[in-house]
């Protein structure tokens, strides 16, 4: 949960989630329906089905335990190598170097690195200087410390280096440089995008979701019927999935962004006075709460519950 985002976002999820979900067989014995739901607003769903595959894995390979080898978490679904080191290192006290978001923006600014995340040298160049530093002796302990320093003192903006116990050494303290590391990627101008939802009601006020497919955005994920913004797309096709007399009012848009995209959603409500809806639709009160849906529905729906 905690890959790239932040503890404090984290949190509710967690409990949730591990309430849910409280050992890695009754994780690996979720439907995968289950697990997205109790991840759904977290974001980067592919986290939650690896998580998902992983623990199935565990069962299969390692008794319904968490490896403490690193080709052993390497070869599970999601784990990389800080991943993978961080876990060594955390839960069973192993020397292995990590190096996660905290910890590149640490040694970025400590050693004043050039060039930015997205440039193989540099990343090769952190790694070498994590496990530099990474000690033989008390290695949680580091681990610990070098990630709660990145996010707690060494922070994105204002790094608080009157408080930093490496304050002394660091580079870029020395040179009233912390705001140029770490260097960052020139921008992309990032493109806006626009789609009409449309949200099939029938006379209960119940809703029609439909489980996107596995890949691509939201994947896996339950959300109202798509279409371009345009009219005719939007006629065409709500014909496609009623043909008898219908009503549609237009809700407030909606702005969401991913990370190469800015997304306007236009909600369209599409009433019929019977239950006219074709192919066998699944509809859903909107108080079911057990499926996992994208951030825009949840606030669709959400307004929906506040219409009632
Ligand atoms: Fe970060 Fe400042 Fe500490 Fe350097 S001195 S590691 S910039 S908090």
């Amino acid at each position: 949960m905690l890959q790239q985002t932040q503890v404090a976002t984290v949190v509710g999820y967690f409990n949730a989630f591990t309430l849910a979900f409280p050992t890695i067989v009754s994780l690996a014995d979720a439907s995968e329906d289950q697990v997205l739901s109790k991840w759904a607003g977290l974001g980067y769903y592919a986290r939650a089905r690896n998580l998902h595959k992983s623990a199935k894995l565990m069962c299969e390979r390692h008794n319904a335990q968490v490896p403490n080898d690193k080709d052993a978490l390497l070869a599970l679904p999601g784990i990389g190598l800080s991943t993978a080191g961080a876990i060594l290192s955390l839960a069973f006290n192993q020397t292995h170097a990590i190096l996660d978001g905290n910890v590149k923006r640490v040694l970025s600014r400590y050693h004043q690195v050039q060039g930015h995340y997205g440039q193989s040298q540099t990343i090769n160049k952190l790694w070498q200087l994590a496990k530099r530093h990474t000690p033989e002796n008390r290695n949680d302990d580091y681990t610990q410390a070098i990630m709660d320093l990145g996010a707690t003192v060494c922070v994105r903006s204002e790094p608080k280096c009157d408080q930093c116990p490496i304050q002394s050494d660091c580079l870029a303290n020395q040179n009233n440089a912390q705001k140029i590391y770490p260097q960052s990627k020139p921008k992309k101008h990032k493109p806006t995008k626009s789609l009409v939802m449309l949200i099939f009601q029938n006379k209960a006020g119940d809703v029609h979701l439909k489980k996107r497919p596995n890949k691509g955005v939201w994947s896996g994920l339950w959300s109202f019927i798509e279409c371009k913004p345009d009219s005719q797309s939007i006629k065409k096709t709500i014909r496609e999935y009623t043909s008898k007399k219908y009503n549609i009012r237009r809700m407030d848009l909606i702005k969401h962004s991913f990370t190469h995209y800015h997304l306007n959603i236009q909600p369209i409500i599409v009433s019929t006075p019977q239950a006219t809806i074709k192919n066998n639709m699944d509809f859903f009160a909107i108080d079911s709460n057990d499926l996992g849906v994208p951030s825009p529905v949840a606030k669709i729906i959400a307004r929906l519950q506040a219409e009632r």
